[in-house]
Parts: structure tokens; C-alpha cells; sequence
């Protein structure tokens, strides 16, 4: 059944409207008329089934049949902070991270992250990215939206990190691996790690987490593709303690 975002959605007497820009997609797009069956979901917690009961070309009614707290979100809360990467590589990092069920994304710039874009366009990513994460959402069935926080630079985001977190920052040059500091920390419910830009971080920005009490970790002797290491942690932390598997 065809899924919808609609955030902080009108609901009265068992009627859900709809207004705003996913009337064309639910019209124009996917075609559907009165009579067909259409699913809502708010991006908290919430989701409701239907039947179109009105479509009209400002607005469409749904006549709700069943509303339910989808189970579908990980236990684990993950949050990927990422040096800023290349446009394509950012948005496809943005989208399976989303699927793999990520809870936050914080892009971040460092040292030798690309360069920086001009405020305009840093906001345009940031609402670009915020659609493929709705997209990427509807698409695998996710219920909560994962947070995109807005591009801070290095030390801010560092300042950012809740306390109560398991902190990585993943560093090619690192000899010690992933399973072992995992071992060590199995009754965390809260993990926040650093990924580096296609440059990698810089010794001073390796040290500097440090002092924020992340551990440095390797995933192995080849160096990945900063996309192929995040995707690599999130798979293997969702699978020890979190949904996959
Ligand atoms: N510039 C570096 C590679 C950077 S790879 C070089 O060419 O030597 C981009 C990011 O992916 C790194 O900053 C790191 O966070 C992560 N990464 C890649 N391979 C890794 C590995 N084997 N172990 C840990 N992190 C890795």
C-alpha cells in the first residue's frame, strides 16, 4: 500500500485530510482515486490506513479504518556524524542510512572536508537532504523520521555530543578494532560516531575527540570510502544490538 508523510496531520471524526504538496504525488503521481486504500504516517510515532473518501486537486480525505505505533524503529539509537562529502555521496549516504535506521545525522565540516558552501546553499542542502530522508522513510516502511541536524563546524558538533553515548570516531590509522571496544560497552542504547571527509581527519581532530572522550577504532587494514565505513558501522551495530538480525 502506497505510504504518505504527512507531518502533524488534520484529524476529525475519524476523517484525515490532506493538503499541501503530497495531494499531487497521492493524484498525479500514484494515480489514486476515491475507493483506493492509502497509508499516513507522521513521522513521530504515529500511523493510520484508509480509504480515499475525497479527492479534490487542493486536498484529499482519507476515512481512517486503523491507527497504530508501527514497531519498526531500532532500539539502538544511532547517530551518524558526518564530515561533509561530495553532493551525490552525501545524498546516498543520507538515504541508506535512513533505511538502515540511523536516528540522527549531524553533518559537520573538518579540515579537509570540501569546501564550504555559502549560507543560501547550506540551507538548500539541508532541505534537500531532509526530502531524501522523508523519501528514503517512505519507501522502507520507517515510522520516525531520523533527525538531520543542521552543518555545524568540528568543535560545535563535538560540544554537542551527549554524555551518555558510546563515542567512536573511526580512524584508518587506529590498530584497535571495532569488536574489542564493542565487547566493552554492550549495555550502551546510545551511539554517536565521527566518520572523516574523502581526506580523513587530521591527527589534531583525532586528539581533539579524544579529549571528548571518543575512542578511536579501526574497521580493518583497507581503507574504506567514508560512505562504505558508515554504512559498514551502522550495518554491524544494528545487527549486535539493535534490529537487524
Ligand atoms: N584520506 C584517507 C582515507 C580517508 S577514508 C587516506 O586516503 O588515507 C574516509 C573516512 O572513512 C576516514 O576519515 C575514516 O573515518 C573512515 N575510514 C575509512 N577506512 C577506515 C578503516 N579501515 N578504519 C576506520 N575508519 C575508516
Amino acid at each position: 500500500m502506497a505510504r504518505f508523510y504527512v507531518p502533524e496531520p488534520q484529524i476529525e471524526k475519524g476523517l484525515l485530510k490532506v493538503d499541501g504538496s503530497e495531494v499531487k504525488h497521492i493524484r498525479k503521481v500514484l494515480r489514486l482515486k476515491t475507493g483506493d486504500r492509502i497509508t499516513i504516517f507522521d513521522g513521530l510515532t504515529k500511523e493510520y490506513e484508509g480509504t480515499i473518501v475525497e479527492s479534490e486537486s487542493s486536498s484529499v480525505s482519507i476515512r481512517i479504518q486503523n491507527a497504530f505505533s508501527p514497531e519498526r524503529d531500532s532500539p539502538l539509537e544511532i547517530t551518524l556524524a558526518q564530515s561533509l562529502l561530495k553532493g551525490e555521496k552525501m545524498d546516498y549516504l543520507i538515504q541508506k542510512a535512513t533505511e538502515l535506521g540511523v536516528k540522527e545525522i549531524v553533518p559537520f565540516f573538518s579540515s579537509r572536508s570540501i569546501s564550504l558552501p555559502e549560507n543560501s546553499k547550506k540551507l538548500e542542502r539541508h532541505d534537500r537532504w531532509e526530502k531524501i530522508a522523508v523519501a528514503a522513510s517512505k519507501q522502507c516502511g520507517r515510522g520516525v523520521l531520523p533527525e538531520i541536524r543542521s552543518l555545524q563546524n568540528y568543535s560545535d558538533m563535538l560540544r554537542s555530543v551527549p554524555q551518555d553515548s558510546l563515542r567512536l570516531i573511526l580512524w584508518e590509522k587506529e590498530r584497535v578494532g571495532l569488536k574489542e571496544v564493542l565487547k566493552g560497552a554492550m549495555e550502551k542504547k546510545k551511539i554517536f560516531f565521527l566518520v572523516g571527509p574523502e581526506g580523513g581527519f587530521s591527527q589534531e581532530e583525532v586528539d581533539q575527540s579524544k579529549e571528548k572522550g571518543f575512542i578511536p577504532i579501526s574497521l580493518g587494514k583497507r581503507i574504506l570510502r567514508a560512505e562504505t565505513a558508515s554504512l559498514c558501522l551502522i550495518s554491524i551495530l544494528q545487527y549486535e544490538w539493535g534490529d537487524i538480525g
